[in-house]
């Protein structure tokens, strides 16, 4: 047998998830819990490059992908992870809708062999709404080593669906699944009821299911239907109403039998409440029950070795220092490493620029052309992946490793407590570290937090956070201003001490601006929540590595340079029109130059920021630009002629801190923005987004210029 894959773009924000089928496929659900190799298997299937990591909560949003075996085509659709179909999180209705509304023709639902009990949970939920489903163990190598046995066949027997075991990592047993695939699509609604309730419910049920098995028309599971009836969330009869093409709450036959099964039960001294209780005991007894038979330990205390870990990284005491030297490390390879290829390709692609500069004028080309394709977009693409590429290809496979260990909800762990000092949830250090990545990222990742307050307060505070856009710019700053005299080992540790310090600063900021928004305009105490901490992994190195540096950093670059293209060609036409004595650029920058300087910044930097706004790398290319009469960005060997330039120009140690502080604080790039308007469905809360770190950015800025006049 054999797998072929092609992939088309993932994506689809939010409800509106449109299929991307070609003729003739069948769409498959790729369910889960959290964690347990979803998208690894989507991968393994489609080809695709699906964030994959070691914690819970990364997919938020169902991302889709082509695959075929055989004669038969699927779209795979890889839905965000979930422990239950009953609740009401944001991510489980995504799931839950997708199952039940998404026109699937089968779910396949991933499971963790080293704790199926838990994961038996979803797998009879989801067997409830739907008899296609083929249940995969994943992680069977991770068992293993763990002495955790799992008899296929007999849970297959048990459950009533195919299941088969996989070690998705490495590919085994995925091409024996996907020959399940057309037995498990054809199995349909001939299955037993997966899990039997109490017999006061069972008749309930039965008063309903004759009624609505006929008008649903094998739409839906006339089980699974009555069940939610009886459960009665409003919700979910909508969806169900619009699914099915009538009303069901309206129907009078089935209102009659609905208040009858009610009535029946409350008869029967089982409240709504009660009836909520008996069904999920339910089905967590018969997932015990399942796992009892089927699954064996050879030794019981397998996870020893990660409390013993777990004592030391998330020590009261030792916890968070351990996590600030750990960023001190991450930052000290960045920053030392980034140096030496940063000037080298600084050079070759400014002398390679002096190059097509040459040919453009053997080939006789205008003077303005020749300027503005080179002085204007050429060089600020130069420079933008001269200053980001290696940064983020040294920091992002750093932090990705530490995703692939398992360490990141550590993190949450250990700062969840400060979190709760600020009224909002633990849950925000995974989005927090998600906007180290991209802002855009971090504001859409907030979707794992439940509660609609906490998760506001996290979009609304996402931007505390350097994205990679303004991180390698903070890098570069600290290098020139904060590091003269000092050499080797002496320098880039400076440099690291002060990237710490900022970095913590943006986060006693977001602990801050959340404790100021949940006293304020968004009151309410802490929701409590299960943070899970998944198993301490190997991590893939080679895989980590490519998947950095081909996924992201390029994919960041490519979008960064997208930006930095027109905006390179706006600001060179912008520097090169005169309009009363000066250009465009200098006239712009000199009105805004009184409160600029209030604020400890000047006009040109100001307006490098509001310019900057579709992309934050491109900030500094453009005051570059600005300072230089000549309206191009000026060619220079190392961040030591740079910082002359700026010092040139009247740059202070005082405006160095300013601009590192407006880096930090300055209102969310354009992306961003539009996704908070997203994700929020508000102007409101976009605009707030947007005042919250610019407000603050001005009035640190302002503070500490004043108080540092004062001194100096
Ligand atoms: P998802 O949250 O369910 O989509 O899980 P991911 O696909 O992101 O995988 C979670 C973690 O488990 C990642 O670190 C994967 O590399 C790892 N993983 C996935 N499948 C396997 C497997 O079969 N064996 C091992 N050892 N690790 C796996």
């Amino acid at each position: 047998m054999g797998l072929t894959a092609n992939s088309v773009g993932k994506n689809a924000c939010g409800g509106s998830f449109t299929l991307e089928k070609n003729d003739g496929e069948k769409v498959i659900a790729l369910a889960g819990n959290p964690n347990v190799g979803k998208s690894t298997v989507f991968n393994e299937l489609t080809g695709m490059k699906q964030h994959t990591g070691n914690w819970t909560g990364k997919t938020v949003q169902n991302a889709q992908g082509h695959c075929s075996c055989g004669n038969n085509s699927y779209l795979m659709v890889d839905i965000p992870g979930t422990y239950s179909l009953l609740a009401h999180s944001a991510e489980e209705e995504v799931a839950r809708d997708f199952i039940c509304f998404g026109g699937t023709d089968a779910v396949i639902v991933v499971c963790d062999a080293s704790c199926l009990e838990r994961n038996l949970n979803l797998v009879l939920q989801t067997i409830e709404i739907t008899g296609n489903t083929l249940v995969c163990v994943n992680l069977l190598d991770e068992a293993k080593k763990k002495k955790i046995s799992v008899d296929i066949e007999k849970l297959s027997e048990k459950l009533g669906v195919p299941v088969c075991g996989t070690s998705a990592r490495s590919g085994a047993g995925i091409p024996e699944m996907m020959e399940l695939l057309p037995k498990v699509i054809s199995n349909g609604s001939r299955i037993a009821p997966p899990v039997i309730y109490p017999r006061e419910i069972e008749n309930a049920i039965g008063i309903i299911q004759p009624i609505i098995e006929k008008k649903l028309s094998g739409k839906l599971s006339s089980r699974w239907t009555a069940i939610r009836l009886l459960d009665n969330d409003k919700k979910l009869n909508s969806g169900i109403s619009k699914y099915v093409g009538f009303d069901i709450e309206a129907d009078e036959e089935i209102s009659a039998a609905v208040s009858k099964a009610a009535g029946y039960l409350s008869e029967n001294n089982i409240s709504h409440a009660e009836l909520k209780d008996i069904i999920v005991n339910s089905i967590v007894h018969k997932a015990e029950k399942t796992a009892a038979e089927c699954v064996s330990f050879d030794k019981k205390d397998y996870y020893e070795r990660d409390r013993r870990i777990d004592r030391i990284l998330t020590h009261k005491i030792w916890g968070v220092p351990i996590m600030a030297a750990m960023l001190l490390v991450i930052f000290w390879i960045t920053i030392e490493g980034a140096n030496y290829p940063s000037e080298l390709l600084f050079s070759a692609l400014f002398s390679l620029g002096e190059k097509l500069s040459g040919f453009l004028c053997e080939c006789n080309a205008p003077e303005w052309l020749n300027s503005m394709l080179i002085d204007g977009i050429y060089r600020v693409l130069a420079w933008v992946t001269a200053v980001m590429l290696p940064p983020m290809a040294i920091f992002f496979p750093l932090f990705t490793i530490l995703e692939d260990v398992g360490y990141l909800p550590r993190v949450a762990f250990n700062l969840d407590r400060y979190f709760k000092r600020s009224n909002a949830c633990g849950k925000q250090a995974l989005t927090m570290m998600m906007g180290f990545g991209c802002n855009a990222a971090g504001v859409t990742g907030c979707r794992i937090i439940d509660s609609p307050r906490e998760r506001l307060i996290a979009i609304l505070t996402n931007s505390f956070v350097p994205c990679n856009g303004r991180f390698p710019t903070l890098i570069a700053i600290i290098t020139m201003f904060f590091t003269v005299g000092a050499s080797g080992f002496g320098k880039s540790f400076l440099s690291v001490l002060i990237l710490t310090g900022v970095i913590i600063l943006g986060v006693i900021l977001t602990f801050l601006m959340s404790k100021l928004l949940s006293s304020t305009i968004l009151k309410g105490v802490p929701s409590s929540f299960a943070l899970e901490l998944p198993p301490y992994r190997m991590p893939q190195i080679g895989k980590v590595i490519v998947r950095s540096i081909f996924d992201r950093t390029i994919f960041v670059l490519g979008r960064a340079a997208a930006v930095a293209a027109p905006a390179g060609l706006l600001i060179w036409l912008l520097g090169n029109i005169h309009f009363a004595g000066g250009s465009l650029l200098t006239v712009c920058a000199d009105l805004l130059d009184p409160f600029a300087e209030f604020i400890g910044l000047d006009g040109v930097i100001l307006l490098a920021f509001i310019l900057g706004f579709p992309a934050n790398e491109i900030v500094v290319p453009i005051m570059l630009m600005m300072y230089l009469s000549t309206g191009k960005i000026v060619e220079y060997e190392s961040l030591d002629s740079l910082r002359n330039i700026l010092t040139d120009n009247g740059w202070s140690i005082t405006t160095a801190i300013c601009t590192i502080i407006f880096m930090l604080c300055h209102f969310p790039c354009s992306t961003t923005c539009m996704t908070i308007k997203k994700e929020t469905g508000s102007i409101k809360w976009t605009v707030t987004a947007f005042i919250l770190p610019f407000l603050t950015g001005i009035i640190l800025c302002a503070l500490t210029a004043n108080i540092m006049r004062i001194f100096t």
